[in-house]
């Protein structure tokens, strides 16, 4: 693509003027096509100067979503390595879906920069204004179907991880895979399995972190965050997805080796009302316990009057005593 072209160019001379000329030259292209591209770049955030004399200067990076910066930032080997990015999506994990069964890749990742009706758990509407970071991701694991669930708990341990390696953030998680701070949801994973798990092996891991924008933009109700409001400024979407791709893909590695244990030790050191007093929704039923921990496979420990009881991922909610069973 000649927009990637042209910015792979100026970023190779960062601060430094790259003339208008040299740019249609060696990428064979007019100059007026050169600046159409420049003033597209510019509207997606790059800070680009240009002077008539001297040419195009790239001054600083953009924050949000592109494919080109993207790839610049991955350090992965399967994950990211095919790119679906658009401006809109009615939601990430849909388009997700039916790339998985179009045959798409393992990696293969969707992003949006905005989604119209992003997806939360159990048809729950996920509210993604733009300056999130939207992004579902394919993978078909070497890992049988009772494993998926611990797919999402190393989704949400992935970008804990990265959170705190690139701000210094200590998250934390919410069975199963919400990620909040000071009680406030910042973040929510949604895993889905496509088609027949045993034929095909598809699981859709959809992400929503609300990043770059103010937490007005999210309704009134929500108990939420976002990261711009929790450090004051905004970040660079593209480092923070390729750092998020890489946690996932190592622990991915780690799980297809059958070693769970670090992960679940990982998980339960972010974990949100572990050791207290909490319920449990089950559809319309209710149970109380204690939240004891989680069972080497991935399934949620809790003390009940009746005994110790397991459940999987995908069918409950947790209730912390502490936020008032809310
Ligand atoms: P739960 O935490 O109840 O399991 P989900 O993970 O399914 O919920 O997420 C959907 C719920 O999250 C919605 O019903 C809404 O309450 C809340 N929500 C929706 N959008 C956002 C957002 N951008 N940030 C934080 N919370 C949100």
């Amino acid at each position: 693509m000649v927009r990637h072209d042209i910015l792979q160019l100026l970023a190779a001379h960062l601060q430094e003027y790259v003339s208008g000329e040299r740019i249609s030259q060696q990428l064979n292209v007019t100059r007026a096509a050169v600046w159409k591209q420049i003033k597209v770049l510019k509207e997606e955030g790059f800070e680009i100067e240009g002077q008539t004399k001297n040419g195009y200067r790239l001054l600083k990076m953009s924050l949000s979503l592109n494919e080109w910066a993207l790839k610049q930032a991955l350090t992965t080997t399967s994950l990211g390595r095919t790119i679906c990015l658009e401006d809109e999506l009615v939601s990430t994990n849909v388009r997700a879906k039916e790339l998985a069964r179009q045959g798409g890749v393992h990696g293969q990742i969707v992003l949006a920069k905005y989604q119209s009706l992003g997806q939360g758990r159990l048809q729950r509407q996920w509210e993604s204004p733009r300056g999130g970071l939207w992004m579902s991701v394919v993978l078909r694991p070497d890992l049988s179907l009772a494993d998926a669930s611990k797919l999402t708990l190393a989704a949400s341990v992935a970008i804990v991880d990265a959170l705190e390696e690139l701000f210094q953030l200590r998250i934390g998680i919410k069975w199963p895979n919400d990620l909040v701070f000071n009680g406030q949801k910042l973040a929510g994973i949604l895993g889905e399995v496509v088609g027949e798990w045993n034929a095909v092996q598809t699981l859709i891991l959809g992400m929503g972190i609300n990043v770059n924008f103010p937490r007005e933009r999210l309704s009134a109700p929500l108990k939420a965050t976002t990261l711009y409001e929790i450090l004051g400024y905004e970040v660079d979407l593209n480092i923070l997805a390729a750092a998020i791709l890489k946690h996932l893909e190592d622990k991915l590695i780690s799980l297809e080796k059958k070693e769970f244990e670090d992960l679940r030790l990982s998980w339960l050191a972010r974990a949100v009302g572990l050791g207290e007093d909490v319920r449990i929704l089950q559809g319309e039923q209710v149970l109380q316990g204690v939240f004891k921990g989680i069972s080497i496979d991935g399934a949620l420990i809790l003390e009940t009057k009746d005994g110790e009881k397991s459940f999987s991922a995908g069918e409950v909610q947790l209730r912390s005593k502490m936020s008032g069973y809310f």
